[in-house]
């Protein structure tokens, strides 16, 4: 069968084979602590779940608009004026299942042989997966441990050219916690002025998972940047919410309709409930929200001082997100050779660095989404595998 070759080129996030295997390790009876996958492991908070289930109730069994309910575009226009004190047109959000179509939406929009697109390494799979299905470039923005992790706009400028269509950033970051300050996003937007042909893709998923005072720079708040920027943003971290794939993105007046049609040719619209639940969770009390990001951040504090304490492991202290991205280069491992090891000798799951790309080799990404008690345990299983 001849199929179109981006279909070789095309990637995947291993995040979900590691998912699967320590899934079937457990069913295999082995005691495993899964630090893979990067979800809360939270329910849903309580009015959220009755608001899903009252939708269905109430006979939301329907297609909707394909952008989304107009009540859930205003209210996530509302919850980024409280938020930030922005000022965002309801009628260019679009309502989507799941942060990640987003990604698909705006690379397909941008991505053909010939056109270059900048996307940070290590960070989330499925930008240079998609990249390079479209055949387009894809020129890795490297981050550095030293940097905190942070985007540098020095290195975005070193490498545009006059193919450069679209730059992708994350802050913060998956797989590195790391938080990119004001100073480099203002320069960015400064320096962008003078190429106002190239679009944002600026991926705040994990806006409200902050730590140690950081603030959160969202890229909604350069005026002269709104006109070619698209924000990713949804429910599935902040509301504990991964399941029901619900996300949302702000677009560009000039980019909207084109989002919309390609939404409408691929899923035609969000599930109901899930949409009902998304306006429970904006309208609704946030309490559930900084309760757990508080947690979260107790748990960071156990796991990186833990992997400190680990010979030959070093980890810089992740400002946001919820993951840890520890050095392991000093054990004599590969990223990839010691997650697996650990996942099949020790039972814990990590990720290896190397799935987030090449600069993430000497690597593994933990996520501390998981019990105190859980990272505890997890921690003595590291160390004794490593020493
Ligand atoms: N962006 C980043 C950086 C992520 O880490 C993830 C999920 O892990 C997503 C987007 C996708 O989120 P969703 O589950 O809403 O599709």
């Amino acid at each position: 069968m001849q199929t179109i070759n981006g279909l070789d080129r095309i990637g995947e996030e291993n995040a979900f084979a590691v998912l699967a295997r320590a899934e079937q390790l457990k069913a295999d009876g082995k005691d495993v602590i899964n630090l893979g996958i990067g979800q809360p492991d939270f329910r849903t908070p309580e009015h959220i779940v009755e608001a899903g289930i009252k939708a269905l109730r109430d006979g939301h069994h329907s297609y909707t608009p394909a952008p989304g309910i107009s009540a859930l575009r205003e209210a996530v226009a509302s919850d980024i004026d409280r938020r930030y004190a922005l000022e965002v047109d309801p009628n260019l959000v679009l309502i989507v299942p799941g942060g990640k179509v987003t990604m698909y939406l705006a690379i397909i929009m941008f991505g053909e042989p010939g056109a270059e697109i900048i996307y940070p390494d290590p960070g989330f799979p499925i930008y240079q997966s998609m990249i390079n299905f479209t055949g387009a470039t894809a020129v890795a923005l490297p981050l550095h441990e030293e940097n905190g992790f942070a985007i540098s706009t020095d290195d975005i400028l070193e490498r545009l050219s006059e193919r450069t269509r679209l730059i992708i950033l994350n802050s913060p970051g998956n797989p590195t916690g790391g938080v990119t300050p004001r100073e480099q996003f203002d320069a960015l937007a400064d320096a962008l002025e003078a190429r106002p042909d190239i679009c944002i893709l600026s991926d705040e998923i994990y806006d409200q998972f902050l730590f140690d005072g950081r603030e959160h720079v969202t890229l909604l708040s350069y005026p002269q940047l709104r006109d070619r920027l698209i924000l990713l943003n949804g429910w599935s971290k902040t509301y504990a919410m991964t399941g029901w794939r619900i996300g949302y993105a702000i677009w560009p007046p000039a980019l909207f309709d084109k989002a919309r049609k390609l939404a409408v040719n691929c899923y035609s619209c969000v599930n109901a409930s899930a949409q009902w639940a998304g306006l429970a969770a904006l309208e609704g009390s946030q309490v559930p929200v900084y309760e757990m990001v508080k947690e979260f951040d107790r748990r960071r504090q156990v796991l990186v001082n833990g992997l400190n304490s680990i010979e030959n492991i070093s980890c810089e202290t992740p400002h946001g997100a919820f993951y840890a991205f520890a050095n392991i280069s000093q054990t004599g491992w590969k990223a990839k050779e010691l997650a697996s090891a650990l996942l099949e000798q020790q039972g814990v799951a990590t990720i290896g660095g190397l799935d987030f790309g090449p600069e993430g080799e000497g690597f593994i990404r933990l996520s501390y989404a998981s019990s105190e008690a859980n990272i505890i345990e997890a921690l003595s299983r590291i160390q004794r595998f490593i020493t």
